[in-house]
Formats: structure tokens, C-alpha cells, sequence
């Protein structure tokens, strides 16, 4: 039995959750006496992955995996799950490891365990944490299915380091395009922009920016601190802002060192996406906003006079 990963990578790079993954993995196989395997699929990062503990790591590339598609992925993913004898397999929980892991769940007939946040108590059973009720309240569930899919919220887990380097596994997986399902027929990235649920610096705005045309704003101080950008449902609702931007109990859940919302009531199901952040800093220009109970730091002013002058002292301290 050993415990299989998840390793993401996106152009060619590897994912930061997915290294926070495979430290899950490899402690959850340092519990249980087992290997860790990491497994990539396309063209993954340039990393040995040892270093973040895999003992073991495959690579699955081909045409057919050019383009992310779940049926795909999970197809490949559950081969090596078998011929590998993997009875736990872990994931992120980014979009893709969303996507893949209940097909993948499925395919092996093992349990799935969502909203990850601690490592698994496995003496005597397997007893996992996870989120409930938006970020509300913590459940401990126990596992009783032999074969167990776990997704692990991003930064929820910390990055070991190891001085080690990872066996490099040569496997085959039979899938091909009738595996597919759906068809991509064209894919558009975003690029220079820094992904949201990656990102360690979050700017984040709502209504109270009025118009699409205001935005500028937001991008100036993120483009000023390196960081990504968010945006409330309404903001997303109305086409203001893409919905990959759209953070909440619908949206994304981040967990940023620093969350910045500008003209953002604070809504309980704003609040479910973004409240483990580790500082969250609120600029509002009603003193009752509910977000303030929230926030480290509170700003009550105008986030059309605010924001320009954050971004001008953080340039300003830049130079
Ligand atoms: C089932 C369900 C799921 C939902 N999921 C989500 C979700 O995932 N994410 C999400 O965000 N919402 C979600 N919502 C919507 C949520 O309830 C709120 O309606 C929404 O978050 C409000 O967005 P807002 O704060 O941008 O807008 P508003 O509530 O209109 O608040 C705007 C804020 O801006 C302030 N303001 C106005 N002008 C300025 C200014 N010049 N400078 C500074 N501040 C200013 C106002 O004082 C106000 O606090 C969901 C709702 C439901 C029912």
C-alpha cells in the first residue's frame, strides 16, 4: 500500500499547493510505514520532488494531456493508483484537483474526503479534519473505506524539505481520446497575472467600486505589491470582473497572508472564502460594515481616495 499525489503544475511549472500536497503525503506515508509516490501529468515543473518528499515520482505525457481534461487525468491517475497498489491518493483542492478527484473517486470506489485542513490521526482508524459549514465550524470524519481521495485546501499544510531525490518511475497507462468525454476546443490563459489561489497578497474589491471602469484602482496597488486580485459575487454577477476572480462560499476559498477588500460589505458568504486568511485589512466607508468584525485592520474612508494613496506610498517605498 502506498500513498499517491497529485503533483499539479501549470506552464510548466509546479504548483506551490502542490508541493504543500506531497508533504501531506509523505507524512501521511511516514504514519503509516509506506512510500509516497508524486505523479505528474503533461509538462510538469523541472523539480525533484523528493526534496518536498516523494520517495517515487512518474511522469504521464502524450498529446492527449496537452490540454487538461479530468476524465483524462483521473483515468491516468486511477491506472497508476493500481498498479502501484495506492490505496490513498491525495490532491489539492485548486480547480483541477476539484474536478478530477470525485471522477477519480469513482474509478478506485474509494471514499472522498473534501476541505482537508490537518493531517489524518490514523491511530486507530483514519479520522481526518476538514471544514464544515463554510468555514463555520470544524468536522472530524472518520474513514472507514479502505481506498480514501483526500483534497487539501491550499496553504493549509506547510512545505517540508527533504534531502533526498525521488526514484523516477517509468510507467504506461492506457487512455486514450474515448477517455476524453468532452472535447477542448480552445483554451485562452491569462498570463502576467498572478493566480489567485496561489497568491500570498490578495486585493480584492465590490460594489462600492461602482463600475467595471474603476478597477484600475484595485490593479494599480496589486501590480504595486505583487499581488493577485479578487472581486464579491456581485462584482462577478455583473460581468465587472471575471468569475475566476469571484472569492465566497460560491467562489474561491483563499488563504492569503494578506487580504486587502475595498468596498466589500463583509456578507457571511463573502466571509466563507476568505476568513482564514492570515491578516485580512478592510477599507469601507460605512463604520458598521459587517466585515470590520473580520478585518486585523480597518480603514473607514473612501476606497477611491484610499486605495490611489496605498498605492502611491507602497511605490514611493519601493523606490
Ligand atoms: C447562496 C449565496 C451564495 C453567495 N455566495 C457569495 C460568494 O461566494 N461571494 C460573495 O462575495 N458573495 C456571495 N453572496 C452574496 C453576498 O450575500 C453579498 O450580497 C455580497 O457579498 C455583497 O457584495 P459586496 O460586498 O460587493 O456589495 P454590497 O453588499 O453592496 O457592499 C458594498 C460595500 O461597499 C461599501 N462602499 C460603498 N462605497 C464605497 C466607497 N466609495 N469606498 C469604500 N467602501 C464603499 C458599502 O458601505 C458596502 O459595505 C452569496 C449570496 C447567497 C445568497
Amino acid at each position: 500500500m502506498a500513498v499517491l499525489v497529485y503533483a499539479e503544475s501549470d506552464n510548466g511549472n509546479y504548483k506551490k499547493s502542490s508541493f504543500e500536497a506531497i508533504s501531506y503525503g509523505r507524512d501521511l506515508a511516514d504514519q503509516l510505514s509506506t512510500t509516497c509516490i508524486a505523479i505528474s501529468i503533461g509538462n510538469k515543473g523541472s523539480e525533484n520532488l523528493g526534496q518536498y518528499g516523494a520517495h517515487q515520482e512518474v511522469n504521464i505525457n502524450g498529446d492527449l494531456y496537452q490540454s487538461f481534461n479530468p476524465n483524462v487525468h483521473a483515468k491516468a491517475i486511477s491506472e497508476i493508483a493500481n498498479q502501484c497498489d495506492c490505496q490513498i491518493i491525495v490532491f489539492s483542492q485548486t480547480y483541477s484537483g476539484k474536478s478530477i478527484a470525485p471522477i477519480l473517486a469513482v474509478k478506485q470506489d474509494s471514499a472522498i474526503v473534501t476541505g482537508v485542513i490537518g493531517l489524518a490521526d490514523t491511530s486507530g482508524g483514519f479520522k481526518v479534519k476538514t471544514t464544515a459549514f463554510s468555514n463555520k465550524a470544524v468536522a472530524h470524519v472518520q474513514v472507514n473505506q479502505t481506498k480514501k481521495t483526500l483534497t487539501i485546501i491550499p496553504n493549509s499544510y506547510q512545505i517540508n524539505s527533504y534531502d533526498q531525490t525521488a526514484e523516477v518511475l517509468q510507467l504506461e497507462v492506457n487512455v486514450s481520446e474515448n477517455d476524453a468525454n468532452t472535447k477542448i476546443v480552445k483554451t485562452q490563459k491569462e498570463t502576467g497575472k498572478v493566480a489567485l489561489t496561489e497568491a500570498e497578497l490578495v486585493i480584492s474589491a465590490g460594489r462600492g467600486l461602482k463600475g467595471a471602469e474603476n478597477w484600475n484602482l484595485v490593479e494599480d496597488l496589486a501590480d504595486a505589491l505583487g499581488a493577485a486580485t479578487a472581486c464579491s459575487k456581485p462584482v462577478s454577477d455583473m460581468e465587472w470582473r471575471p468569475h475566476s476572480e469571484h472569492v465566497g462560499q460560491t467562489g474561491i476559498t483563499i488563504k492569503p497572508n494578506l487580504y486587502i477588500a475595498a468596498g466589500i460589505s463583509g456578507a457571511i458568504q463573502h466571509l466563507a472564502g476568505v476568513s482564514s486568511s492570515k491578516v485580512i485589512c478592510v477599507i469601507n466607508t460605512d463604520p458598521e460594515a459587517p466585515f470590520f468584525k473580520a478585518a486585523d485592520y480597518g480603514i473607514v474612508g473612501d476606497a477611491f481616495d484610499i486605495l490611489p494613496r496605498l498605492t502611491k506610498r507602497i511605490n514611493e517605498l519601493k523606490s
